[in-house]
Formats: C-alpha cells, sequence, structure tokens
C-alpha cells in the first residue's frame, strides 16, 4: 500500500493542535468518530478553530446518544470521515498533538490515517490529563468538565467535540503558563523525570528552561532552594505571649443579644442551648471535670466549645487540644470557626492543625526517591506521580497529603515518601529545618489550640505522650465516634496487599527497592568491606526474602481455602471467621499455622541478617542517614514478625482476632484483623485519670434519654460522679418541621422471601419519589439489598425522569454523589454505612428520608461477639445493653440528615415495623427529638407525606 506522506515534524514548539473526539466506542479498530473537534495555538494564541460532525453508517450506542447529545439523525448530512480529515490534516502538520487523554484520541486519529492511506501521526503528542495531574496536584478532579469549572473555563456542553476542545485548548494555555511561572530548579528535576520516561513533554519543558537560562534573572525570591528543590517561603507564625486585660470581656457576653457575635454577624442566631453548653464547658475546665454534652442538631457545638476553650488557654496559658473524627470537621474548625473569632475577639489567640505523621512527606526520603529515578526507566504512571508530587512540593505550605490528589500508584509512592518515625534523621536531617512535620509540630508547640484527630490522640496515647506537646484539657468532638477508632487503633490488620507492599519496599523485579540501591551503592562504593555487604545481600538476604514472599503467597492461599470451606451459612463472595478454639482445633488450620510460623523463622532470620549489616556498617564511613534507614527497616521487620505471630497464635483473652475474605476476579482475598474487646479502661486510665478536664461532645451520645451507653465506652459506670452529662435539645422545631411515618403495611423480611420484600419496598419508595419528585435519600444497612432495590427503581422511575444515584453502583465517592444528589433535586439517593452520617444536605433537595432497617450491627460481627460473651458472662442482656443502643445511636444518625437548617421541613419513612411493634423499638422513639409519629397503611401515609411537604 501507498502512504500520503505529511510532514509531522515539529518545529515550532508554540504550535499545538489540540484535538476531541467523539467516537461510537472505545476501540479505535472497529469504532468510527462521530465529531471531530479542533483548536490550532500558535505563540499562546488561539489561532483556528474547526468541527465538524462525521457521518457514519455504524450504529450509536443509545447511552452515547444520551451522553453526547449525538444521534444518527444529526450525522445524516455530515462529510464523510475522508473530507473531514482533509480540512484537520493542514492544522496537524508541524503541530504537537494535543488532547485530554490522549492515548484514546490519537490512536482514532492513527487508525484513520491509516484507513485513508497517510502515514502515521509522528509528531510530539501532550495529553493534558496527564500534564493537569503533574501541575495541578490539588485539584479535586482531573475529569475535564471539572477541573474547567475549578479552573473557570466554560464548558457548557461536555462529550460534545468542539466544546472539549476548546476546554481542552484553554486549560492546555493555562497550564503552559503554570509551566514558564515555576522555578527553575523545578523544571530541570521534570525534566529529568519526563526524560526518564522518553516522555515528548521533555522537550516542551526543555524549551521552557532554554528561555529560562537566556533571560536568567535574580532567584525567585517565591522559593527557597535547597538541595536541588524549590519550596515555597513560609513565615512561621510564632506566638508571642502578650498579657491581655481580659475584665473588658466576658465570653458569656459573647452569646447574648448585643454580644460580639450578635454584633459582628447578621445571620447570628440566638441559641440558648449554645450559650448553656458555653457555660458547661467553662465550669467543666474551671472545676477540673469531665463533661459529656450531647448538643442536639444546629445548636452550634463548634463555637460553645471554641469560645471557652480559647478564653481559658488565654487566661490560664494551657494548651487545649480538640480532637475530631472526620477532616471535614478539622477543617470547619480551621478555615471557617477559628479565622471568625480571629476576626472579633479583641485579643490574639493561634491555632494550628497537626495530624498524623505519616500524612507528612518526608523531604529526605522523595530527594532519594528522585536520585533513583537515574537508575531506572520510570512509568508513565511513575513519571506522573513522581511529578506530581515534585510539583506539590514546591507549591504546598504544609505537606500535608491531603491537599494533593493522588492517584491509586501515588498513594502506593506516597508510603515510600511519606514520614515515618524510625527513619526520621531528626536534627541529623538536612532537610530538618524545612522539614514539615517537624514544622507542624513547632507550631503545636507554641499554639494554644491544637486541632487534631482521634487516631492522633490515640497514637500519643500508645507512644507515651510523645507526639503531642504536654496539655491537661481536651476536646472530643464527634465523640459517638470515639470508641470505634480506639477498636481499630488499639487492634490492627494485616493483608495480601500490605504484605506484597512490604516486600516490595526492600526488594522488587531484582531492580528496585531499597536493598537493591543499597546493593549497588555498595558495589560502587569500590570499598572491599561494603563489597562484603553487598555480596551479603545478594547472596543471602535477597533469596530469603523472594522465600518469604512465595510462603506468604502460599499461606494467603491455604487461608483463604480454609475460610471459603469452613463457612458455609455467608454471601459466598465475602466471608468473615472469627479464629475461636473450634476453629483452632482443626487439621487445616494447624497446617495454616505451621507455614506462619516457617514465615515468622524466616523473618527473623532476615531481621538478624540485618542487624548483622547494621554493626558492619557501623564499622565503617558510611553516612548516618543509611545508618537509620537499615535500623528503620529492622525494626519494620521485627514489628511485622511480632504482630504476624500475635495474630497466629490468637490467644490473648482480651482481643478478638478474625479473618475476613472477599473474592475479586476469581481470586480469594484474606484480611486479618486483631481488635481489644474492650477499650473503655485504657482510654479512662490514659485519658480522663491522666488529664484534668476532658469534654465529650456529640449530636448521638444518650439512648432513652440515658448516657450509660456512652459512658462505658470511656470507661465510666453509670454512677461515676467524675463524668458530668448534660443533655441540650436542638434549637429546631421538629414538631413542626419533621413528621415520622411507620408503614403499617410493610411485609415483615422474616416473613417473606427477600426478592418479594424488596419488590414491595422498592414500590413504595419508588411512590414517595413520584409524589415528591425526587429529593429523597434512602439508608440501606446491606449494599446487597441496596443493589436489588436500586435495579428495580432505576426501572419504574425511568419513565418518571426521577434519577436513581446508588452508592457503590454510580460512584463510590459520598461527596460526589451527595452533589450530584444537591444538584440535581429530580434524583433519588441509595447509600449505605457512610451515608447514615456523613451527609449534610440542606434546603430543599432533602425532603423524605428513608430508614430501610432499623441499624443493629449483623450479631455475628466478631467484636460484637464477643462483646456479647462478655455481657453474658457478666449475667447481663447483651440484646438490651449492647445491640439495642448501638442501634439506637445509629439510627439518631441517620434521621439528623432529614432537618439542618431552622428552614428545612421533610419526612422520615422507616420501613421497619419493629419500631413501633418490639418492645425495645420504645428506645429508638424516645430516642428522638418531640416529632409527631403516624403508624398507617402506605397509601394513607402517602397521603399525609404529600399533606405534610405542601
Ligand atoms: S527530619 Fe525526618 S521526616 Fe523530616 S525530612 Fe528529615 S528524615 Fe524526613
Amino acid at each position: 500500500m501507498s502512504y500520503f506522506v505529511i510532514d509531522f515534524e515539529v518545529t515550532n514548539l508554540n504550535r499545538y493542535i489540540v484535538v476531541d473526539l467523539e467516537t461510537t466506542g472505545n476501540r479505535p479498530d472497529i469504532d468510527k468518530i462521530i465529531q471531530v473537534g479542533a483548536v490550532l495555538i500558535e505563540d499562546h494564541e488561539i489561532k483556528d478553530v474547526f468541527s465538524s460532525f462525521v457521518y457514519t453508517d455504524r450504529e450509536i450506542p443509545p447511552f452515547l446518544q444520551e451522553l453526547t447529545g449525538i444521534t444518527p439523525e444529526k450525522l445524516k448530512d455530515a462529510p464523510t470521515i475522508e473530507e473531514v480529515m482533509l480540512k484537520l490534516l493542514p492544522m496537524l502538520e508541524g503541530s504537537i498533538f494535543v488532547a485530554h487523554n490522549a492515548v484514546f484520541d490519537i490512536a482514532f486519529i492513527q487508525n484513520t490515517l491509516e484507513d485513508l492511506g497517510y502515514m502515521p501521526f509522528s509528531g510530539l503528542i501532550i495529553d493534558t490529563l496527564q500534564l493537569s495531574r503533574i501541575l495541578l496536584p490539588m485539584a479535586q478532579s482531573y475529569k475535564l468538565e471539572l477541573i474547567a469549572d475549578e479552573l473557570e473555563i466554560s464548558l457548557d456542553r461536555p462529550h460534545r467535540a468542539d466544546e472539549d476542545s476548546m476546554a481542552t485548548a484553554k486549560l492546555l494555555l493555562q497550564l503552559l503558563a503554570q509551566l514558564n511561572e515555576m522555578p527553575l530548579v523545578y523544571l530541570q528535576r521534570l525534566h529529568q523525570l519526563a526524560q526518564s520516561n522518553n516522555q515528548d513533554l521533555s522537550f516542551i519543558i526543555e524549551d521552557i528552561i532554554a528561555k529560562k537560562l537566556n533571560n536568567y534573572q535574580e532567584n525567585d525570591d517565591r522559593f527557597m532552594i535547597i538541595n536541588q528543590l524549590a519550596l515555597l517561603m513560609t513565615e512561621e507564625e510564632y506566638q508571642e505571649n502578650q498579657e491581655y486585660e481580659f475584665d473588658q470581656i466576658q465570653f458569656e457576653s459573647m452569646f447574648d443579644e448585643n454580644g460580639l457575635l450578635f454584633n459582628n454577624f447578621p445571620n447570628f442566631e440566638l441559641r440558648p442551648a449554645q450559650k448553656g453548653m458555653s457555660n458547661e464547658v467553662w465550669n467543666a475546665f474551671l472545676d477540673q471535670t469531665h463533661l459529656m454534652v450531647e448538643a442536639g442538631t444546629g445548636t452550634g457545638k463548634s463555637l460553645a466549645y471554641l469560645i471557652p476553650s480559647v478564653f481559658w488557654t488565654k487566661q490560664q496559658n494551657e494548651k487545649i487540644v480538640i480532637a475530631t473524627h472526620t477532616i471535614n470537621l478539622q477543617e470547619q474548625l480551621f478555615q471557617r470557626d477559628i479565622p471568625l473569632l480571629k476576626k472579633i475577639l479583641p485579643f490574639d489567640f493561634s491555632a494550628t492543625i497537626l495530624k498524623g505523621r505519616s500524612n507528612y512527606l518526608c523531604l529526605r526520603k522523595f530527594e532519594q526517591h528522585l536520585m533513583q529515578v537515574n537508575q531506572i526507566n520510570l512509568s508513565i504512571d511513575g513519571m506522573t506521580d513522581l511529578g506530581q508530587v515534585l510539583t506539590w512540593v514546591t507549591l504546598t505550605k504544609t505537606g500535608d497529603v491531603e491537599e494533593i490528589n493522588l492517584s491509586q500508584t501515588g498513594r502506593s509512592l506516597w508510603n515510600e515518601i511519606s514520614s515515618d518515625p524510625d527513619s526520621c534523621l531528626n536534627h541529623m536531617c538536612p532537610w530538618f529545618r524545612s522539614c514539615f512535620y517537624h514544622r507542624a509540630r513547632q507550631r503545636a508547640q507554641t499554639a494554644d489550640l491544637i486541632i487534631t484527630n482521634h487516631s492522633l490522640l490515640l497514637t500519643n496515647l500508645k507512644a507515651d505522650n510523645r507526639i503531642l506537646p504536654g496539655f491537661n484539657y481536651l476536646v472530643i468532638d464527634e465523640a459517638h465516634q470515639f470508641e470505634e477508632v480506639a477498636t481499630k487503633h488499639l487492634g490492627f490488620e494485616l493483608n495480601q496487599y500490605q504484605f506484597s507492599y512490604f516486600i516490595q519496599k526492600y526488594y522488587k523485579d531484582g531492580k528496585t527497592g531499597f536493598l537493591v540501591k543499597a546493593m549497588n551503592d555498595f558495589y560502587q562504593s569500590q570499598d572491599p568491606d561494603q563489597f562484603v555487604i553487598a555480596n551479603k545481600i545478594k547472596n543471602n538476604v535477597i533469596p530469603l526474602i523472594s522465600k518469604v514472599e512465595s510462603n506468604i503467597q502460599d499461606y494467603f492461599n491455604l487461608l483463604g481455602e480454609f475460610v471459603d470451606q469452613f463457612v458455609k451459612n455467608q454471601d459466598s463472595n465475602r466471608k468473615t471467621l472469627r479464629i475461636v478454639e473450634r476453629v483452632k482445633q482443626r487439621k487445616e488450620w494447624e497446617k495454616i499455622q505451621e507455614q506462619a510460623e516457617n514465615i515468622i523463622i524466616d523473618l527473623t532470620e532476615w531481621a538478624n541478617l540485618m542487624e548483622d549489616i547494621i554493626q558492619q556498617l557501623r564499622n565503617l564511613e558510611v553516612e548516618e542517614s543509611l545508618l537509620v534507614d537499615f535500623t528503620g527497616y529492622l525494626k519494620e521487620i521485627r514489628e511485622v514478625s511480632l504482630t504476624f505471630s500475635e495474630w497466629n497464635h490468637a490467644n490473648d483473652l482480651n482481643m478478638v482476632f478474625w479473618v475476613e475474605t472477599v473474592i475479586k476476579r476469581k481470586k480469594i482475598f484474606s484480611y486479618l484483623f486483631a481488635a481489644p474487646i474492650e477499650v473503655g479502661s485504657f482510654v479512662k486510665e490514659f485519658l480522663f485519670d491522666k488529664l484534668d478536664s476532658v469534654i465529650l461532645t456529640s449530636a448521638t451520645l444518650s439512648v432513652n434519654g440515658s448516657f450509660n451507653y456512652a459512658s462505658n465506652w470511656f470507661g465510666f459506670d453509670s454512677k461515676d460522679e467524675e463524668l458530668r452529662k448534660i443533655k441540650l435539645p436542638s434549637p429546631f422545631n421538629y414538631k413542626e418541621q419533621a413528621l415520622v411515618c411507620i408503614p403499617k403495611d410493610i411485609p415483615n423480611i422474616q416473613e417473606v422471601s427477600e426478592e418479594r420484600y424488596i419488590e414491595h419496598l422498592a414500590k413504595n419508595i419508588a411512590d414517595i419519589a413520584i409524589s415528591l419528585n425526587g429529593r429523597t435519600l434512602v439508608l440501606f444497612t446491606s449494599h446487597q439489598m441496596l443493589q436489588k432495590t436500586y435495579d428495580l427503581l432505576k426501572i419504574i422511575l425511568e419513565p418518571y425522569q426521577i434519577k436513581v444515584l446508588g452508592h457503590g453502583i454510580d460512584s463510590n465517592s459520598r461527596s460526589k454523589l451527595t452533589k450530584r444528589f444537591i444538584s440535581d433535586k429530580q434524583t433519588i439517593l441509595l447509600g449505605t454505612n457512610s451515608f447514615w452520617e456523613g451527609v449534610d444536605v440542606p434546603g430543599e433537595s432533602l425532603s423524605a428520608l428513608v430508614i430501610v432497617r432499623l441499624p443493629f450491627t449483623p450479631p455475628n460481627h466478631p467484636i460484637h461477639e464477643a462483646k456479647t460473651e462478655r455481657l453474658r458472662a457478666k449475667r447481663k442482656n447483651p440484646f438490651m445493653e449492647l445491640s439495642v443502643p448501638q442501634a439506637v445511636v445509629r439510627f439518631k444518625q441517620g434521621f439528623g440528615r432529614l432537618i439542618r437548617t431552622q428552614k428545612d421541613k421533610g419526612v422520615v419513612i422507616v420501613f421497619d415495623k419493629r419500631i413501633v411493634e418490639s418492645r425495645y423499638g420504645k428506645a429508638f422513639i424516645n430516642s428522638l427529638p418531640d416529632v409527631d409519629i403516624k403508624y398507617q397503611q402506605f397509601t394513607k401515609l402517602l397521603q399525609n407525606i404529600n399533606d405534610w411537604i405542601n
């Protein structure tokens, strides 16, 4: 076949053709182009625009017609691909090809060129998806429409080639402008990364570097350059202790009419419960006692504890730690409430966020990683991940991983470059003064308020209080979560992925990994002693690691098969097995234990070899950082060995041990867990008994008017006077704002088949959604039931144009689903676990909240089972003392999703008759705010719902 020859050679690195294609599918060998959009950029300006539909006789799948709005009708009179390419080719000639996710578009272009008898495109290719990842590390998403939205690039009609190509062109211009703005050392580092992957991007960077060098100016004073890394200049705000005249202002008056809040914020509402809570917090500090406050939704509890905390810290010169469960709340305190108080208070105070150490980047490890790039060929993902972190390191003030939008592979990279105590050189580190973690700790040392999370608080306890600066006053918000976090934190988890990551950190494919790098460095050192160590790694350590790796694989295979055989009465894809005597007595278990013992012996041998190497290194003149790395890794190997051994013996009577298996791609994956059965005594001894005052607060702490259940989480018994307890009502008028409905005719799930139950449920939910035109949130306790109900709802609601969104189906991201639910009112959202407490939908988007089942924890969950046994041994009733209160707290959280502001109005429909018909149902009803309850036939209820809402 002869080819038409086109000169694709790039002569001008400032000429780009930005292309977007709509096609009939994803396969360039089969599918056809149906729309082409192209934008020509020269010298940073848009010079030409082209777009055309393309005729095809190939069928366009309905979902693509819906997505793109391109129907066969639209293409009927469109030009053929040959005619379209004739117009596109002059733009392609001599240009750099650009597209968002370029592999897709270029594959179609190459195929078409070949079909039409042209030579393939051979010019440079730039992918704006990859470039956005690298240059915009803090963007929320890299999907074209979302990133366009974030950068204020208009894109009214996504998935249309004309609009998408224009948005991509504007995105490219912004990305190039940013690249030009970056400091020279950054560009040189990025260039090195791009070259290691033979990326066309390297030519663009090279061109920018050359121009920068030609017009080289004095240092960019936004950055400081350390070891060829550019870091943003930041000024630490150290708070000087000033004397304030506190008599001028009393914190009690803050919440009054004509108080500082009232006078400064026009929307400030006077809320007696908020003022009451604030006084209680102050008094607890004053009396040095502990306080548990349940403050209903809308109380404004964060200001109610922040204000007395700020006054107390300044008056008493005492540090106060505030621990939350969610990052959202931390951000809200730090970004919204604290700046607000700083604005209105006549005195200053300092506050900082301190997170767990692994949230911060270790600059030393990152630099080491960059240095390895010279020795290996990076994959595209590897290059993009490192480039993304490199940009972020240049731009971040905090080094907190929360800021960066890492990919899946980026998260693995993070594990290798995050700060950890075992590999830290502390003061001896050349990066110490710039170190993100140590700077954050330094800020915490001097701050009046430290905002942190439950996990770090617990890590601090486990580390004998060596992480947080000393403090005597503590506020725990979202306290209803604390027991669960403590249970996880004081236990452990091991799984196949962790093991394989653990091995690969040392040795991967014979090319990378800490030990491979160390071995190569020793060989290259020309020092005979280091040569001996290199040989030891090569001949003894690496073969041992390979053996451990293969034995671990065998161990997990044996374990997975055992669980699969042993557990019969559970969902075949997900199984849980608690390790109890009955299991341990099985012959197969003995075999599994033996296999584990062999691994532990090899891990010990590996640790011994590492110890020998460390001894040898100590006698040589090697860098201290190398010794610290070896010592850190030795500690890790010993810890893994110990933890695995603990799990394998599973004989600590205060712990519960279990394995969970999941079948993915026909393979069984196993996860090993261990958790303490009870955490209260630990928490009480190491937290409450040591501190002057701890404030515990949440909207859901009491059950049926009593705090006994929540007090137990923290190690207090009901009569303990050390813990003061108060319940403050929500300022919302629930009688006027909410109605609770319970359908009388919903079948009992135990009495009908699951199919029949779900059919009935889906039909009723659909009726509610139709009558409210969407605006419904449905909370499930099982994902399987959610999936089945979702399928039916999709069919029933399609003619009514009501969208159905399912958690784990349309997206795994709660925040993305919630955003879609809020932006399109004609929607019904189905959620499981995290939706019971993490969703905040004020206003009209949420009018009906459906609770499908009362949220009881499955009785066979290992922790629940172990707690139940303990209660039974104490002659207590586990159902009434554990199952019911646990479900009530969760139910209250779910209920709390409905009314978020004083203007909200809506209904809660509970499709579980146990709430009225069972003896324990009262505990649920009595735990709700004062609200009307209707227990009627569904048709009658539907009428009531309509009347109520309208
Ligand atoms: S001080 Fe420690 S955590 Fe910080 S950069 Fe150095 S080694 Fe890493």
